[in-house]
């Protein structure tokens, strides 16, 4: 199938690309950069073995957008392009909606434009806001509590009001939980621009010795050991998922949410502990005040996928903090 993907040199649609060209698909990376690297084409081409066309442009150009559909036979769009730091989208609120909710409009438009018809949408569990009941699942009222989650709520909404517009479309969007880890090459994988925001990064970075210690957003929350408490998804897991979808799409028109989730939570304490393990490094904490707006925890029931999609999360957390440990070791700066 011939597929673009918005947003495909970043984290996540990286592994994805990889996922695809590895399947035999022909593959339309469309990124402006603004938040990854070029360096990251040779590295998927040096693990699929084959190298993913690139187009360097905005998602907010429809005029772009509808060449590269029409030039490469596009059949289905995977739609990651998007900003995606909650504190950021706090202070640049219009950023976020001319990036991400202007961003898809643009994009639909250029998909109307051209008859494409499939769309396979990044989406959050950052839309269930505070959870009402665990574990959640797609029926969980959606409530969006920072514009970032605002804009991901949004984008859903016009997906929906689309589709009831027009029976021809095809939509999923894929509701992600905690995307972490890396390819086993260590290759690809996370590097956030300056201090990670997100645990995972930011232990990695404690481990490599780059930062003196992790605070833990406080420990009195109502969980086993009073730490927040996530579903870590491994991102090549989270690539297989999108790859299940890509195929299900085919038969299910109208526009679906799907969460991508494992099920299993675990808290921050049993995240250090588990990578201190597999980096056999000390990672360093304190214990400080909850960050404002964080839940106590969050965590997918992942049954919809899994009868729907036949997709469920293969790799458990050795493996996610071992792979993310392999990336950020081999780097320059990595290897403290
Ligand atoms: P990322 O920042 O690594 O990747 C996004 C890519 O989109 C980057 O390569 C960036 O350069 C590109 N981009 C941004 N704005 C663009 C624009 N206007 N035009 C063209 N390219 C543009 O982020 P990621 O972690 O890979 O996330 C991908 C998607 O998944 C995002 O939509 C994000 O909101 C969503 N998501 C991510 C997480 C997570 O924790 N990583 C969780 C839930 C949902
Ligand atoms: N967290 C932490 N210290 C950090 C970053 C995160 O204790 O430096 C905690 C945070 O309070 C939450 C969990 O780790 O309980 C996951 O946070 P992250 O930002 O990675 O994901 P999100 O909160 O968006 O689900």
């Amino acid at each position: 199938m011939n597929v673009l993907l918005t947003g495909g040199m970043g984290y996540i649609g990286s592994h994805v690309a990889v996922v695809l060209l590895q399947a035999g698909h022909h593959v339309v990376l469309y990124d402006n950069l603004c938040n990854s690297e070029i360096e990251t084409l040779a590295r998927i081409e040096q693990i699929a073995g084959v190298r993913p066309t690139f187009i360097q442009a905005d998602i907010r150009s429809a005029k772009a957008l509808t060449d590269a559909l029409k030039h490469h036979a596009i059949e289905t769009v995977l739609h990651f392009a998007g900003l995606k730091a909650v504190g950021e989208s706090a202070i640049n609120p219009v950023d976020y909606y001319a990036n991400n909710v202007g961003g898809t409009v643009s994009l639909l438009e250029a998909m109307r434009e051209t008859g494409i018809r499939s769309l396979v949408f990044s989406g959050s569990a950052t839309v269930y806001g505070e959870p009402q009941y665990l574990p959640l699942d797609e029926a969980h009222p959606l409530c969006a509590t920072n514009p970032y989650g605002r804009t991901k709520l949004h984008i859903e909404e016009m997906l929906r009001d689309l589709s009831a517009s027009d029976p021809l479309w095809r939509i999923v969007c894929l509701r992600y939980f905690n995307p972490v880890g890396a390819h086993e090459s260590g290759l690809i994988g996370e590097k956030p621009v300056g201090t990670p925001n997100n645990l995972m990064p930011y232990i990695a970075r404690v481990a490599a010795g780059e930062l003196k210690e992790l605070s833990v957003f406080g420990n009195d929350y109502p969980t086993p050991d009073g730490t927040g408490v996530r579903d870590y998804i491994h991102v090549m897991d989270l690539a297989e998922g999108h790859m299940a979808a890509l195929g299900w799409l085919t038969g299910h028109p109208g526009c679906h949410a799907i969460n991508l989730g494992t099920g299993q939570g675990y808290s921050v304490l049993e995240m250090v502990k588990a990578f201190a393990s597999a980096s056999e490094r000390d990672v360093p904490y304190q214990i400080a005040p909850r960050r404002a707006g964080d839940v106590a925890a969050c965590y997918a029931n992942p049954e919809k996928a899994l009868k729907e999609l036949g997709w469920q999360a293969q790799r458990g957390l050795p493996d996610m903090c071992a792979s993310t440990w392999k990336f950020v070791s081999s780097r320059p700066e990595g290897r403290g």
